[in-house]
């Protein structure tokens, strides 16, 4: 076991940084020290943990340049979008550090002849496996909830943004938040399934929770399943994006180019497959290309580019795959197709017409910029194609008439359901998948109780 990391710059691929992996003897003492603080955190009163919250957030602020920086160098984000991400993330500590004492408060009930309450006690320390898709964000939409529910937290970030997992541990320290309470995890590629699910086995480990792709979520959910241990999955998704015949199209196509190029298409929520009704799909087309192709291509660290590369050379060639299988099996390629030549992971912001099930562009999560559109003959043929697929994440319906569209929503299986607006996160709002997407939420009040003990005290 060990061995080294490198981080690689998706805009050159050039080498950024080698970092030494840890042994199984540096792993044994750091899940000691972290199980011991998560101990001793969880006796630390809830407002005392929704205060270091508090502080957290002034701290991303006061790194926002730096924090954004790795992320841009490590996976290719566009800048202002990485600042993004720590903004939010901030956004995210100050709701809780706010809510959280509440959501957490101990709730009464009324029974005979005793005093009856619900507390949510800390779970523990919770193993957190992450993406490197937003760096930032990932790890604070879990970690943060977690903290002020009073839990340790074990990271094991993906390999690729190793600097970014270890500027975020230090962060929590320059915040305030005790030594070893948020411990980021060094594992080496090879060793990283025994790790995990060794560490998922041992008694200190409460639980666990990841976000990314099917295969590494049923790896962490069956090794949880075989502990007996809660687990919280989110996966990957083939979100719809549904554009009805009484929809405002110039509006539906814009909104459709920031929903599928966001983060150079490499979102769990970005929407993937647009599906058009027959009557509006003409000028919808012509909008989003048109759009598609206005888009920059181009540095993540200059401040015009709207689409950066792909994190890494191998997602680059999944996307080539699914494109040339998909056109195989009788898709149009409308625009794009194909890498960008030079150095760094760069792909054409493609969109391919006339998709539907048993194409990769359509069966399958496209993480990139890659965008699916299918016709629909009928409000009841795209609630066929929209529940067409193994996911169930999130949804976007666009018409004139919300009540029509919320209507609509009701038939489609998902997590999270918007009308007239892009699909996103916010700390106000449960955040999580049906069906492939995974199970368990994220933010808000079940977020937050998600990682707690849910406990029954009767006292006569
Ligand atoms: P992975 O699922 O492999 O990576 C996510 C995290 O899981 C990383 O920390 C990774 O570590 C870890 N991991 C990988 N295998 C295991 C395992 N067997 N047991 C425990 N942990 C594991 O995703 P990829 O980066 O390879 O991306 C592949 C696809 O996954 C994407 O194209 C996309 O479809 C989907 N995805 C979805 C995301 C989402 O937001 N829902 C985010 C990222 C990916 P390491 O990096 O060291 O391998």
């Amino acid at each position: 076991m060990s061995g080294t990391i490198e981080t690689l710059n998706p805009a050159t691929g050039r080498r950024i940084s080698t970092y030494e992996a840890w042994d199984t003897e540096r792993i044994e003492t750091a899940v000691a020290r972290a199980h011991a603080a998560s101990r001793a955190w969880a006796m630390v009163p809830v407002t005392e943990r929704a205060a270091h919250a508090d502080r957290l957030a002034r701290t991303l602020r006061e790194h926002k340049d730096h924090l954004a920086a790795l992320a841009v160098a490590e996976m290719g984000k566009p800048v202002g979008e990485a600042e993004a991400e720590v903004e939010k993330s901030a956004v995210t500590a100050e709701y809780y550090a706010r809510q959280g004492p509440g959501i957490l408060a101990d709730e009464r009930v009324e029974v005979d002849g005793a005093e009856a309450w619900v507390a949510y006690e800390p779970a523990g320390l919770v193993l957190a496996v992450m993406p490197w898709n937003f760096p930032v964000w990932q790890v604070m939409r879990f970690a943060i909830p977690s903290l002020v529910a009073g839990n340790g937290v074990l990271l094991k970030h993906a390999s690729n943004v190793t600097g970014s997992a270890l500027a975020l541990r230090d962060l929590f320290v320059a915040a305030g938040f005790p030594a070893h309470l948020v411990t980021t995890l060094v594992i080496a590629d090879g060793d990283v399934p025994e790790v995990i699910a060794r560490l998922i086995e041992d008694d200190r480990v409460a639980a666990v929770t990841l976000t990314g792709s099917n295969r590494a979520g049923a790896a962490v959910g069956s090794a949880a399943g075989r502990a007996a241990k809660k687990s919280v999955l989110e996966l990957g998704g083939s979100d719809a994006f549904v554009v009805l015949g009484d929809a405002d199209v110039e509006a539906a196509a814009t909104a459709a180019v920031r929903a599928r190029f966001t983060n150079s298409g490499q979102s769990c929520v970005c929407a993937k497959r647009f599906i058009v009704t027959a009557s509006v799909a003409d000028a919808f087309t012509a909008a989003f290309v048109a759009g598609v192709e206005a888009l920059r291509v181009g540095d993540p660290r200059e401040r015009q580019t709207q689409v950066g590369p792909l994190a890494r050379d191998d997602l680059r060639a999944a996307i080539q795959r699914q494109v040339e299988k998909s056109v195989a099996a009788g898709a149009r390629l409308l625009t794009g197709g194909e890498p960008l030549p030079g150095d760094g992971w760069f792909y054409r912001p493609t969109v391919l017409a006339d998709t539907g099930p048993g194409m990769p562009a359509f069966d399958e999560e496209t993480f990139g910029p890659l965008a699916a559109i299918a016709l629909a003959q009928d409000d009841e043929d795209a609630v066929r194609l929209a529940n067409a697929t193994a996911y169930g994440l999130g949804l976007s319906v666009w018409t004139a008439d919300p009540g029509r569209g919320v209507a609509l929503a009701r038939r489609i299986t998902s997590g999270a359901a918007f009308v007239n607006a892009i699909v996103a996160s916010d700390p106000r709002l449960p955040f999580g998948g049906t069906k492939r997407s995974g199970y368990g939420r994220e933010l808000a009040a079940v977020g937050i109780r998600e990682f707690t003990n849910t406990r029954t005290y009767w006292v006569t």
